[in-house]
């Protein structure tokens, strides 16, 4: 833990817990619930006591949301406050990172839309934010433009959702330039190959989203993987004319970076093949890496390794300096998921 005045030295590193309700299955077998939330004192523990082993751990966090929370509680009173910085002309970043099955592309996602284009109650995090960007802009008068980018990382390896079909990269053609990360020279990276599309309506960008989600689908039934083994990217880059009040004109440039991680889970322990062994390797590397790197910009430590992962490099521009982070972690409250759950909660502490 941090004291607060390392957040008034400008570290703008928040970490929220989100915690599931149990399924109905869980429900149904009265699976015993060893999370409890408490949302006032911004704080969770985890209590368990069966015979010789006893955990009592309370871990506190600048916002906890319970089992009850809903989706748009979570939007309202953390992701809000970060999509008025994007239009601000900040980099953010919001990460879902926890173990698989415990609400990360729920919390990111969620609902998909209604037939007459409803926004359903369960809408997640990212078509809330599409909404007020959308909102915003269209309540004032300065000209913009906007595009986005929906790109997956599985075994450090780049697929670009919003390619098309025939250029997936499943598809081998050895004639079709690989995406590939490259070094702008400048310090900066950029992915070559990746289709940016450029979007004028909430509407539009819900239909990519759309197309992404379902690629990213095919690829995995293609692929036989699973999501969870995967991290998907959605990244969103506003620039909005203004003019000053002595009539120069400056463009303001933010960019919301939407990020559903890999499973945290240790797949090598879990009993993870032969075959996987490099998989689970290449998963952990990026999360380990986003970990020291979180955690070296919260330490104002010199070295931030950025470098040390495709994930950490692509998200480089939108990690540290004038940017902000957002790290929900997603637990289960049943029993069974024990010893996850305090690695999630022991990862998200210390990047807070
Ligand atoms: P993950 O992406 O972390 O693997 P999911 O988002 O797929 O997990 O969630 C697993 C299941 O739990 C889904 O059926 C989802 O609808 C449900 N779920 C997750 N979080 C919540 C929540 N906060 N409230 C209600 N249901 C949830
Ligand atoms: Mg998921």
């Amino acid at each position: 833990g941090h004291s607060k005045s390392d957040k008034d030295k400008g570290v703008n590193v928040q970490v929220l817990v989100r915690c599931r309700p149990l399924g109905e299955d869980e429900a149904r077998l009265n699976t015993p619930i060893v999370i409890s939330c408490n949302e006032g004192r911004r704080e969770v523990s985890a209590v368990q006591s069966i015979a010789n082993k006893q955990i009592d751990r309370t871990f506190a966090f600048d916002k906890v949301f319970g089992p009850n929370s809903k989706q748009k509680e979570l939007f309202e009173q953390a992701m809000s406050p970060i999509v008025n910085e994007v239009l601000e002309g900040y980099n953010c970043t919001i990460f879902a990172y926890g173990q698989t099955g415990t609400g990360k592309t729920y919390t990111m996602e969620g609902g998909a839309r209604k037939k007459n284009g409803e926004f359903p109650s369960d809408a997640g995090v990212i078509p809330r934010a599409v909404k007020q960007i959308f909102d915003i802009l269209e309540s004032q008068t300065a000209e913009y433009s906007m595009k986005v980018t929906f790109l997956e990382l599985y075994n450090e390896e780049i697929t670009d959702l919003l390619a098309p079909e025939e250029t997936l990269k499943f598809v081998d053609d050895k004639s079709k330039k690989p995406i590939a990360l490259m070094e702008d020279g400048k310090g900066g990276v950029f992915v070559r190959g990746l289709e940016e599309e450029v979007v004028c309506t909430a509407d539009e960008i819900y239909k990519i989203l759309e197309k992404g989600s379902a690629k990213r689908r095919t690829a995995e039934t293609l692929l036989n993987k699973q999501s969870s083994r995967s991290h998907s990217i959605f990244s969103i880059t506003i620039h909005i004319k203004e003019c000053t009040p002595e009539g120069e004109e400056m463009i303001k440039c933010g960019k919301l970076n939407l990020v559903d991680l890999a499973g945290s889970e240790n797949i090598s322990r879990s009993g993870a093949r032969e075959g996987r062994a490099r998989e689970a390797g290449e998963i952990n590397k990026s999360l380990l890496t986003l970990g020291r790197v979180i955690n070296a910009l919260v330490e104002h430590s010199g070295h931030v390794p950025y470098r040390d992962s495709k994930l950490t490099r692509l998200l480089r521009d939108s990690l540290g300096g004038k940017t902000k982070t957002c790290i929900v972690a997603t637990i289960s409250p049943s029993i069974h998921c024990l010893d996850e759950t305090l690695s999630t909660l022991d990862y998200a502490h210390r990047a807070k």
